[in-house]
């Protein structure tokens, strides 16, 4: 399987797994009613109340942060620079991508970013929550500008 090929099929790995996502964090609002719903008022469902909701919204952060990574993977697919390490411009290992498929650095780029205590997380872009993410629909193979050697 040459790169571009494994890269397509991440690509479709990445966008079940956004819709995932998208459908869990829709489902955390709507089970979120349901607790209000069931509640019957009394200060200790109150106070449960309070726990479940810090709970779910600890969850939907986790969750938020890994849709806001995973759609911009898929936003490097659209510009023909997934793959590409934005530390030193290398081609990252298939093998790094397949076990990390919205990594942004190779390997080095990563520890070296560790070391400077940047942490793991320098490909997520919070404001990427506030598309819809339709765009990407139009994405065919002879966008991605790859080198397949
Ligand atoms: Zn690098």
């Amino acid at each position: 399987m040459s790169r571009k090929e494994a890269i397509l099929n991440l690509r479709e790995v990445l966008i079940k797994r956004r819709d995932a996502l998208r459908r869990v964090l829709a489902g955390d609002l709507s089970s979120l009613k349901e607790l209000k719903g069931q509640a019957s008022g009394d200060v200790v469902d109150a106070a449960l109340d309070t726990v479940q909701d810090e709970i779910s919204s600890q969850l939907a952060e986790v969750e938020s942060r890994e849709l806001a990574r995973t759609e911009n993977a898929l936003e490097r697919m659209r510009e023909g620079q997934y793959g590409v390490c934005e530390g030193c411009g290398c081609n990252i290992p298939m093998a790094r991508l397949m076990a990390l498929p919205y990594a942004t650095l190779c390997i080095k780029c990563q520890r070296e970013a560790e070391h400077e205590g940047l942490g793991s997380d320098t490909g997520a872009n919070w404001s990427r929550l506030l598309d819809d993410g339709s765009q990407d629909a139009d994405l065919s193979a002879s966008d991605l500008e790859l080198d397949v050697s």
